[in-house]
Order: C-alpha cells, then sequence, then structure tokens
C-alpha cells in the first residue's frame, strides 16, 4: 500500500507531493492491521461482550445494553471507536454484529429464564446493514436459535440509516416491528437529518445523547436543549432514555423533566456478562 500511496502522490502531480506522509502512511497501516487482526479475532471467538445497564425513575435494572470488547494479544483493548469503523468499511461489521447478537441474545435468554421480571437487550446495529445484508432474517435465525423472545430485545440505529435508501430502511424496520422487537434511535441530539424520520419510522425509544447530558446540570443552554428533546420524544410517545449519566444532579435533572431511563457511570459501566448476574442476584434480594 506504501506503493498505492506512491502512486496516488504521483498522480496527483508534484506539487501535491504532501499526499505522502508519513502520517497518512501510519493511519493506512493501522487500518490494515486492524482489518488483519479482527479477521483473526472474529475467526477465533476474539470477541467478547459487556453489558451496560439501563435504569428506570426507581433505579430498577430495565435492560442491558451489549457493547463489544476486543483485546489483542499484543496492542492490548481496542476501543470500538477505533474497530467499528473499520468493520463498517469492510464488510466486516456483519460478522461482528452476528458473533454479538449471539452472545448477547444467549446471555438475555439465560437472565429471563432466571429472574421473574423481564430484562431486555440492546444491541448496536451499524446503518451498513441495512444497505447490503438480509439482517432481519440473521437477527430472526438467531433469536430462533437461541430461544429469546422478540420482545425481549432492543435494536439501537443511528440516524445514518435514514441517509441511505429511506424506504428500504422503513421496510427493516417495519419488518423488525413485525417480529415483535423495539427500535431505539440511538445518539439522539447528534444527527444532521430532518426530524421527520421521527414520524416515518417506526421508533419505540429515543437515546438523547451523552452530548446534551454532560454539563446539563451547569449549562442553561445545553439544559434547555436537553428539556427541548425530552420534551419532543415524550410527545410523540417514546421512551425517552438519557446515556452518559454521570452524577446524580443529571440524574435529577434529567427526572425531573420527564425522562423514563438513565444508562451511565453514575448507574454502572458496561461489565462482563458475570458482573450482571452478581447486580441482578444483589436487585432481586431487595
Ligand atoms: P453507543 O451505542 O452510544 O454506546 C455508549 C458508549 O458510551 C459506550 O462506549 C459506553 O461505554 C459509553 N458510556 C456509557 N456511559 C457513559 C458515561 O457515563 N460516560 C462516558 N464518558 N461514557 C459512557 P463504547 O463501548 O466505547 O462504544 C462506543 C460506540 O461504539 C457505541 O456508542 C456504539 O456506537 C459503538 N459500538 C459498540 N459496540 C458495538 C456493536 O456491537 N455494534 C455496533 N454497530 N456498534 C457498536
Ligand atoms: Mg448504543
Ligand atoms: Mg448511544
Ligand atoms: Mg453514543
Amino acid at each position: 500500500h506504501a506503493d498505492v500511496a506512491m502512486y496516488e502522490a504521483k498522480k496527483r502531480g508534484r506539487n501535491n507531493f504532501q499526499f505522502f506522509t508519513p502520517e497518512l502512511n501510519r493511519v493506512a497501516d493501522e487500518r490494515l492491521n486492524i482489518e488483519a487482526a479482527m479477521r483473526v479475532a472474529l475467526d477465533t471467538g476474539g470477541f467478547e461482550v459487556h453489558y451496560q445497564p439501563k435504569v428506570d425513575r426507581a433505579r430498577r435494572v430495565t435492560g442491558v445494553e451489549a457493547l463489544a470488547r476486543w483485546t489483542h494479544k499484543e496492542l492490548g483493548p481496542i476501543t470500538p471507536d477505533r474497530f467499528i469503523p473499520v468493520a463498517e468499511e469492510t464488510g466486516l461489521i456483519l460478522p461482528l454484529t452476528l458473533a454479538v447478537l449471539r452472545q448477547a441474545f444467549a446471555a438475555g435468554q439465560r437472565w429471563n429464564r432466571e429472574r421473574q421480571s423481564p430484562l431486555r437487550v440492546a444491541v448496536n446495529l451499524s446503518a451498513q446493514l441495512f444497505l447490503t445484508d438480509d439482517i432481519v432474517g440473521h437477527v430472526a435465525g438467531l433469536l430462533e436459535q437461541t430461544g429469546l423472545s422478540a420482545r425481549q430485545v432492543e435494536l439501537e440505529i443511528t440516524e445514518t440509516v435514514f441517509l441511505g435508501d429511506n424506504d428500504r430502511a422503513v421496510t427493516i424496520l417495519r419488518d423488525f416491528k413485525a417480529l415483535g422487537l423495539s427500535l431505539a434511535m440511538d445518539d439522539f441530539g447528534t444527527g444532521y437529518s430532518s426530524l421527520g424520520y421521527l414520524r416515518r419510522f417506526p421508533l419505540d425509544t429515543m437515546k438523547i445523547d451523552r452530548s446534551l447530558v454532560t454539563d446539563v446540570e451547569r449549562e442553561p443552554e445545553v439544559a434547555m436543549i436537553a428539556r427541548a428533546a425530552i420534551s419532543l420524544g415524550k410527545s410523540l410517545g417514546k421512551t425517552v432514555v438519557a446515556e452518559g449519566v454521570e452524577n446524580a444532579a443529571q440524574f435529577d435533572f434529567l427526572a425531573l423533566h420527564g425522562c423514563d431511563e438513565f444508562q451511565g457511570y453514575l448507574l454502572s459501566r458496561p461489565v462482563p456478562e458475570a458482573a450482571i448476574d452478581e447486580l441482578l442476584a444483589q436487585h432481586a434480594a431487595i
């Protein structure tokens, strides 16, 4: 690929020689390394799933969000912010998502068998999956294999889903609804598409982005925007969830203004499956 970079640089002409920089090479190298290492990890079960609880206003756990985790033998932990974009560009997002869904559904089925009140498991779906793959068929197949009820599953999608082929996206989301799954709009308040999709798409939940939660207790403008977002979600009949809640002042403010559920370090970081077992056992004992 160094040759490719050299070729590109030449093609752009001598005056654009800055294209061929060590920095660009380093970034390209890292991507190739991550891609190659991801292929190995996918073949060898190297991706794990951690779970972050969501709680209601009484701080009872209502569900957990599955978040992919990867620790490379030499490089150490690699965060989703680094490997998800590579997975999305290379098509590895499908096998990665299937690995996360399989683990999360199996865990969800176990938790729901072991406790009285139902627990919902949420999984993040990248927009790319809506364009190329039979994602509905894959999800339906994994529900059948694990025995988990569709009622216990929520799919978190971002606004980027609505930037592509809207008709196709609507069809897929309706198919998911027909299976009985819930749909959540993730990172609400960070996107740039029109609000019209809130009417067109069958969403159950709106997750207010962390950027509208951080400093909500200190910055009047952040507070105004967060209140408007919550009020918009509630008036449309959605369940409103706040993400990235880190302190009690944020929790209280958001609860006061109508937020239904909360997620963030105040309540729990994402933790391994076994730690959720313990958390649920403690809650059951109360
Ligand atoms: P997200 O879906 O919005 O998940 C929330 C992220 O915020 C997680 O980061 C979580 O660890 C972090 N977080 C939760 N509470 C707090 C808090 O109180 N403070 C702060 N500072 N951070 C908090 P994580 O696990 O690094 O994931 C980052 C993003 O990567 C996720 O954002 C999601 O978009 C993506 N991602 C993770 N796993 C998957 C996956 O299996 N599939 C897909 N498509 N995307 C994934
Ligand atoms: Mg999410
Ligand atoms: Mg989010
Ligand atoms: Mg986010």
